[in-house]
């Protein structure tokens, strides 16, 4: 997944209207990677977002789109803001270079230039390009790790209270309220109990992946911790809620999960708890929909208990 310096995996695109520039600069570059090319400002755009090049050499003095117009398109856009520029041009002023750089460009190579010299910057900036993408994956690796939890691939606890952060905010900004479903799965410990613990995880395993499918895409199904659970409902008022809630104690029951000639079959309680601006806090929604669970686990298990944070209509 990583590129490799000598790996050939770079794409490069070079712009220039003279195409024996073009070629030259090709045949300069092309142990590099994949060398593509471009002879105006438009085409040059065009292959950029398409294709997010790991670099760009890029002339100024073009007709219609010159370089500093091209460099100023792809800054502005998300596809390509990220993707390094080097200007080759022949303007050799003080002041141009200047813009150049201050358009973003990383470097600034004037003509006539020294082969051997524009091959070594290249070079340079495609190390630093390697750098920049392995730190994005990274990146991209950590944030999943800080939001999932690893048993069932649901979001975290971490996630969920952020999202629920958001979705009260949103919802204060339109007055329209939402709802958090809190579930928690009924006597869990008799079947860790009776089967064991790998099968207790199977039963989590399994519990997320029938909820992820009974969900609408814009909820948020998250794993609190142990086996308990909190589905937000964005756009969504006490009685659709309650609605979701009954069918998800219905998909719960049809879980079977199988140890052998044995199948495991379990349910959950669940709290409902409608908010909307009038909320204190995220830790007030949460402390509703805990109460609501309080309740369901004591009015007998697998069952739905809503307790609206909302003022009475
Ligand atoms: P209730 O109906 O009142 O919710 O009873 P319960 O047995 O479900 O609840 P209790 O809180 O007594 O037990 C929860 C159990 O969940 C205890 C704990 O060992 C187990 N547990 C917590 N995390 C995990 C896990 O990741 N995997 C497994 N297999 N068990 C877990
Ligand atoms: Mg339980
Ligand atoms: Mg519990």
């Amino acid at each position: 997944m990583d590129k490799a310096l000598d790996s050939n995996d770079f794409n490069i695109l070079v712009v220039d209207d003279a195409p024996e520039n073009v070629m030259l600069l090709g045949l300069i570059l092309k142990d590099q990677g994949t060398v593509t090319t471009a002879t105006s400002g438009r085409e040059a755009i065009d292959i950029a977002l398409e294709n997010q090049p790991d670099l760009i050499l890029l002339d100024i003095q073009m007709p219609d789109l010159d370089g500093y117009d091209v460099i100023r398109v792809l800054k502005e856009d998300e596809r390509t803001k990220n993707v390094p520029v080097i200007f080759v041009t022949g303007l050799s002023d003080e002041s141009d270079e200047e813009k150049g750089l201050e358009l973003g460009a990383i470097d600034y190579i004037t003509k006539p230039y020294k082969p051997a010299v524009v091959l070594a910057r290249v070079r340079n900036h495609l190390r630093l390009r390697e750098y920049a993408l392995r730190l994005e994956h990274l990146n991209e690796q950590l944030e999943l790790l800080a939001t999932t939890d690893p048993l069932t691939s649901a979001h975290n606890r971490r996630y969920f209270m952020s999202k629920l952060q958001d979705e009260m905010e949103r919802v204060c900004r339109y007055n329209r309220p939402s709802s958090l479903l809190m579930l928690d799965i009924d006597h869990f410990k008799n079947i860790n109990d009776t089967y064991g613990h790998d099968v207790g995880d199977a039963v989590l395993i399994e519990m997320v992946k029938v909820l992820d499918r009974e969900v609408r895409h814009l909820d948020t199904v998250a794993r609190l911790g142990g086996e308990e659970f909190a589905i937000l409902l964005p756009e969504t008022n006490e009685p659709s809620a309650k609605l979701s809630a009954v069918r998800l104690l219905d998909a719960v029951r049809n879980i079977t999960v199988k140890v052998g000639s044995d199948e495991v079959k379990f349910t959950v309680s669940i709290g409902c708890a409608a908010f909307d601006c009038g909320c204190e806090g995220v830790e007030d929604i949460l402390k509703f929909a805990d109460l609501a669970l309080y309740e369901a686990k004591h009015g007998g298990r697998d069952r739905v208990v809503t307790r609206s944070s909302l003022p009475a209509a």
